[in-house]
């Protein structure tokens, strides 16, 4: 299919506003000397980063990555190729930073920075997810996320924000959540799922939250607390606990496990949202650190934590610093402590969605591909049902789901429904010749997504379960009754 340029031009997130910006530290709207700022910055971009520094000077523009990108794939705008989105920033770089690119601009593509690339920037480095799928396919592993995480950085810094990600992060930094949700509710909503498991199960399972000196402080993605299918995983993840009978709590201060740090690209900001959590640990003196089902949050934790909160060594070394919730269910489940039961899955036929931050930038478990074994593992042994979807759309090759990135927001809709379609015409086919009934996610981004935009392809948005959700119906909660 022929490329349609500027296709998605017009497709860009509301720019947080001057108050948004300033509760950031980031300037309240663009500075005059705008220009000047961001080349300055992304030479130090640059200088900081290895990663950066091979994006912008290995590319051999070999093209294998040209249509590996779901957003190129969904919209056929030649800026969503990947080293199209790269070259917004390569071209100013080759500019300031290279002997030909200042003296022979024309030979290798350098540009100046104009208010109209300037506006590029802002468009396309917010239609890239940050999933890294193009990484896989680039012979010298560039990685396009870090270009359009270190672009949006650069944008902050010069006044151009967006609204979404900042707002979230000032209220994570104020209330502890993406939502705002304060203490009070959510220990009210923590009460009403202890209620509606009792009645569900005949078991009396508990949600702790602030309670000092339990064994493990689990943090969630703040989606957990109320969205479908999410808060069904939070059941399971307290069923498996209670049936382990291991002593957990969450944390009203520390109730969001995603770092909207890492979407705009800020290291300040990713150090502040994890510093909040070794905080809480601190605080409520748990022995061990474990997050729920948040693909960005593993992300930042199992690559970054330790290091942007300067050490976790209060934590208890026999266990892994931090750990995610399906390594510690597995477990559970090889040791028999808890048991799974095909049967109590039999009217579903699953399928697994890999969430790119899991598949691509973390692992699970101490053996290699754990990420992709684990939930595979744990979901057939709950489900005799379990077809997977075409190989090159799994595992190392998955596809984003759409909404990744920081661009789960309302106005950039169009985007992520044209972004999701290559993992829709994959759900389809096993959907076609599997009678598969349902798509599993372990991302809270995943989950959302799909509910939002499973309707436009034909489908009911609670088609997509959590991966706790079809354990925590198939555990056998019998021993404890
Ligand atoms: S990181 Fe993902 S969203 Fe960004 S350009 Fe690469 S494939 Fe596209
Ligand atoms: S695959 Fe890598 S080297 Fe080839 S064009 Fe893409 S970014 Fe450049």
């Amino acid at each position: 299919m022929s490329i349609k340029p500027q296709a998605t031009k017009h497709i860009k997130p509301h720019l947080a506003n001057a108050e948004q910006q300033e509760a950031l530290g980031f300037p309240g709207q663009l500075i005059d000397n705008w220009q000047e700022k961001v080349i300055d910055l992304l030479g130090e971009k640059v200088n900081g980063s290895r990663a950066l520094q091979v994006a912008m000077d290995a590319c051999m523009k070999c093209g294998a990555c040209t249509d590996k990108c779901h957003y190129y794939q969904g919209t056929k705008d030649p800026n969503n190729m990947p080293v199209a989105r790269q070259d917004l920033m390569r071209s100013v770089y080759k500019r300031h930073y290279t002997f030909t690119g200042k003296y022979l601009p024309w030979l290798v593509g350098a540009k100046e920075l104009d208010a109209d690339l300037l506006q590029q920037w802002y468009t396309y480095f917010h239609q890239c997810s940050q999933c890294r799928r193009c990484s896989v396919y680039c012979p010298v592993g560039i990685d396009t996320s870090e270009v359009s995480m270190a672009g949006r950085d650069i944008l902050a810094q010069v006044g151009m924000g967006q609204k979404y990600a900042n707002q979230v992060i000032g209220k994570v930094a104020l209330k502890g959540n993406n939502l705002g949700l304060p203490g009070p509710a959510l220990k009210d909503t923590l009460l009403g799922l202890e209620e509606d498991v009792l009645e569900d199960t005949g078991v009396a399972i508990r949600f702790p939250i602030d309670e000092a000196g339990a064994d493990i402080l689990l943090v969630t993605p703040s989606a957990d607390f109320f969205a479908e299918p999410h808060v069904d995983g939070l059941i399971g993840y307290a069923k498996v606990l209670h049936q382990a009978g291991v002593s957990w709590t969450l944390s009203s201060q520390a109730s969001e496990a995603a770092n909207f740090g890492l979407f705009v690209g800020s290291e300040q900001h990713t150090r502040e949202m994890a510093l909040r959590i070794k905080v809480a640990a601190q605080d409520l003196g748990v022995k061990r650190l474990v997050f729920g089902e948040c693909g960005h949050a593993w992300r930042v934790a199992q690559n970054h934590l330790k290091d942007l909160v300067q050490g976790l060594d209060f934590l208890d070394a026999r266990y892994p610093i931090p750990q995610h919730i399906a390594e510690i269910t597995h477990e559970l489940w090889q040791q028999g402590t808890i048991r799974l039961d095909v049967t109590k899955n039999a009217q579903r036929c699953i399928t697994f969605h890999d969430s790119c931050n899991v598949a691509r930038a973390s692992t699970l478990g101490k053996v290699k591909g754990g990420q992709y074994s684990i939930p595979r593992d744990l979901l057939k042994a709950s489900c005799a049902r379990y077809v997977e979807m075409p190989s090159h759309t799994t595992q190392q090759t998955t596809l984003c789901c759409g909404g990744g990135g920081g661009l789960l927001t309302d106005e950039l809709m169009e985007l992520r429904i044209k972004g999701a379609a290559a993992r829709m015409n994959a759900f389809d086919e096993v959907i076609k010749q599997h009678q598969v009934t349902h798509m599993v996610a372990m991302c809270a981004i995943c989950k959302s997504q799909f509910s939002t935009i499973f309707p436009e392809f034909g489908h009911a948005f609670d088609s997509v379960l959590s991966l706790h959700q079809v354990v925590g119906d198939a555990l056998d909660l019998t021993s404890s009754l």
